[in-house]
């Protein structure tokens, strides 16, 4: 049998991003992307998994932004003997910004940016870990900006100088404690809602979709495109609104997807209305740990209500998710997946009876 078709496994790991690509065929056997690599603590599983779909060598390696839940597991995925890769593609600051900028800026800290200068720091930890496991490896690190192709995979955001403005941001200060102020009200505002939750009326709530900033680092995700015959998909990792919408002017024509993932865990702090419409996508998935923040429920709703099917990590239980399109090998060991909250109503159907 002559594979040709595309597979998308998201491996469950929490509120963090594995994300395996295959495009069969492509132009002779397969092109394997693997797309972050969880939390520190989740190389094993991804190790696990790919042993499992017996795949020792991956063309390419994609860090989509250096946070925790993405990067941290790459560091000791890249340095295991297991795998074997082609190409690792990493944004590196310190190609953009004075190094010594960045160190002494973030190392002066800001008492009421306190918490993103942490962030940001760490992020710089985890990126030099990669790049150095990376390099014992012999390998450079290429860098995904807005027209690269890797493998597949076309890369639409970030733009290198949208980039470098965040990079700006992420070094300024005075910037920094206005994000984290507004941050913090945003959460008040949450906290508010919850207490309120039961009794609506005493509480104007909207949806509130991508009304709060994401941390400048989401913004900074590798948003990656590819297609198979007339289907669409869409990578966003934890790109926030102002990333989405600049691949959304970008790239005009894209849109009415076949899948997407949707972005930062189903936080709605990252996506809104009118970017759902434009992307429309058919079949969604996001990696979550179920809790009330991942994923929102109004995030999963508005999904729902352009009429794509949303399917979670955690959803009914922490499974793998896998989407394929095209001719690809069977995998009897696999049985559909339940859309959010299908499971809900079938229980509740139940224990009407
Ligand atoms: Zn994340």
């Amino acid at each position: 049998m002559a594979y040709d078709g595309l597979e998308v496994d998201m491996i469950s790991l929490g509120n963090a991003d594995s994300i395996l690509v295959t495009q069969w065929g492509y132009p002779t056997g397969a092109c394997r992307v693997l797309i972050d690599g969880g939390k520190s603590g989740d190389a094993d599983k991804v190790l696990a998994f790919l042993a499992q779909h017996k795949v020792s060598y991956l063309d390419h390696i994609i860090c989509s932004h250096p946070h925790e839940d993405h990067g941290g597991g790459l560091v000791d995925l890249i340095k295991s003997k297991e795998i074997s890769f082609g190409e690792i593609w990493m944004h590196l600051p310190w190609r953009h910004i004075d190094e010594l900028k960045l160190n002494v800026y973030l190392g002066l800290g800001s008492n009421s940016a306190k918490k993103i200068v942490s962030i940001v720091n760490k992020s710089l930890e985890t990126t030099r870990e990669i790049e150095s496991a990376a390099k014992a490896k012999g390998k450079i690190v290429y860098e995904p900006f807005q027209g690269k192709k890797i493998g597949f995979l076309h890369v639409l955001g970030p733009r290198q100088e949208f980039y470098e403005q965040l990079l700006m941001d992420f070094t300024d200060l005075e910037k920094l404690s206005k994000m984290e102020e507004s941050m913090k009200q945003y959460q008040n505002r949450v906290l508010l809602e919850d207490i309120y939750e039961n009794s609506p009326q005493m509480f104007n709530a909207s949806s509130g979709l991508g009304e709060a900033p994401t941390e400048p680092e989401n913004n900074s995700s590798t948003v990656l495109w590819t297609r198979h015959n007339t289907d669409q998909l869409l990578f966003t990792a934890d790109a926030g609104v102002e990333a989405l919408m600049e691949v959304k002017n970008s790239y005009p024509l894209i849109g009415n997807l076949s899948w997407m993932q949707i972005p930062h865990h189903g936080s709605r702090r990252n996506i809104n209305e009118e970017l759902i419409n434009f992307f429309k996508p058919k079949t969604a998935f996001v990696s979550a740990d179920g809790t009330k923040k991942h994923p929102r429920r109004a995030v999963v709703d508005a999904f729902k209500k352009v009429g794509t099917a949303v399917y979670s990590t955690h959803y009914p239980s922490s499974t793998n998710k896998w989407f394929h399109l095209g001719a690809v090998p069977l995998r009897p060991d696999y049985s559909n997946a339940i859309p959010l909250y299908d499971a809900e109503g079938r229980a509740a159907l139940i224990g009407g009876v």
